[in-house]
Parts: structure tokens; sequence; C-alpha cells
């Protein structure tokens, strides 16, 4: 994933087909939330830089990490956007029709060592997607030291402001969900385990250990 991108973002491509994630997440679903969601943040953001070309060169980490650095006007609004660009692609891209687990090959076994087995893991994080109220995130994400860590973030922020790098992530907003299972987001969590890209989670896992020099 290019998260390197910087003004004027791009609608992210989909790797896969938009029924490419059925029967779990609908075709319409997937066609809503990237081409309507996900583009309308793409849009207000690059709305929102328009007029700041000092900050053109700005990726959306550094936007997101050092929003405080910008003119308060944009704050907010960059805040919720590039949040909303950053979290969808990482949310897109975690997902796939090819689901297996022993693509993890190095993020499962620390899965299992810090967190429990598989099942205790997939339960854990349930019960934390469960409990985001509202508009949020479910992340799996690894501190500095790198321990593993699930943590829910709200609205369109992201675990980048408290220094910790996703591996991966959970929208448990509404309209991730509910076209397909109305208010039973309990049963939109059990079959989205089915569609976990794990490579992905790989890779991410590999960069965090990376970006926290913490490579062996
Ligand atoms: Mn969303």
């Amino acid at each position: 994933m290019n998260q390197n991108q910087h003004y004027k973002f791009e609608l992210m491509p989909l790797s896969y087909p938009y029924d490419a994630l059925e029967p779990y997440i609908d075709q319409r679903t997937v066609r809503i939330h990237h081409d309507g969601h996900l583009k309308t943040y793409v849009n207000n953001l690059n709305n929102t830089l328009e007029p700041y070309p000092k900050y053109h060169d700005w990726t959306l980490e550094k936007l997101i990490i050092f929003n405080r650095i910008l003119p308060k006007k944009i704050q907010t609004p960059v805040r919720h956007n590039a949040g909303g660009v950053y979290n969808h692609q990482l949310y897109f891209n975690i997902m796939s029709p090819h689901s297996d687990k022993s693509d993890a090959k190095r993020l499962m076994p620390e899965i299992e060592k810090q967190i429990g087995s598989y099942e205790e893991f997939a339960d854990k994080f349930k019960k934390s997607a469960l409990d985001v109220f509202g508009s949020g995130y479910a992340w799996l994400a690894m501190d500095r030291n790198g321990h593993l860590k699930i943590i829910n973030t709200a609205n369109q922020d992201t675990v980048l402001t408290i220094n910790l790098c996703p591996v991966l992530l959970i929208d448990v907003w509404e309209h991730a969900y509910y076209l397909k299972y109305q208010n039973k987001r309990s049963d939109y969590i059990d079959n989205w385990f089915n569609i976990i890209n794990w490579e992905q989670a790989e890779k991410n896992f590999i960069d965090c250990l990376r970006n926290f020099k913490l490579e062996r």
C-alpha cells in the first residue's frame, strides 16, 4: 500500500472485484463504501488542502501525526479526512477473498505468544470491536517495544497519534455493514474473520518491526 502519497490524493483502487468478499460483505456495501465514503474523504481532504500548497508534499501519516502544526482552520477537517483516507485504505487492503492464516508466518506465532491462541485472539478482538460505541475501528497494533495490542479508536482517529503501528483493523461504522447486517454488528464481525488478508497483515507486521527498528 502506498502510504507515501501526498496531495493531490487519489482514490485507491480495490485489489479485488466488488463482489469478491461475498457472502461475508455484499458487493453493494463494498461499492458504496469504497466509491462513496472513501471517495468523499479523498475529495474533502484535497479540497481542504488545495489553498495550502505548503502542505502539498505532506504524506497522510504526516498530516495525521503533525496535525497540530497545521493552520488552526484546517486542523479538524484534515484530521477527519486524512484519517478517513488512511483508515479506509488499511481496511480495504486488509480484506481478501483469499484468507489464509498460514500466510502470517511471523505474525501468527507472535499473536499466540502475546495474546493467546487464534481463537482467543479472535474472541478478544471481537469483544473490543463490539465495545466501540458509535462509529470507529478496532485495531491490532504494535507499540515501540514490539508489544501487540488490541485497541479501539473513535470516528476517523488512527493509532498513529498514540505511537502505535497498525497491523490490522476492522471498520465498525454502521455504513460498513448496515445494508447486509442491519443492527447485527456481531454477525458482521464474525464473518469478517473469514476475509482477513493475512498476507497483508504479515506485511504490516514486518513494516511495524522495521519502523520501530525491532527487525532482528
Ligand atoms: Mn468506513
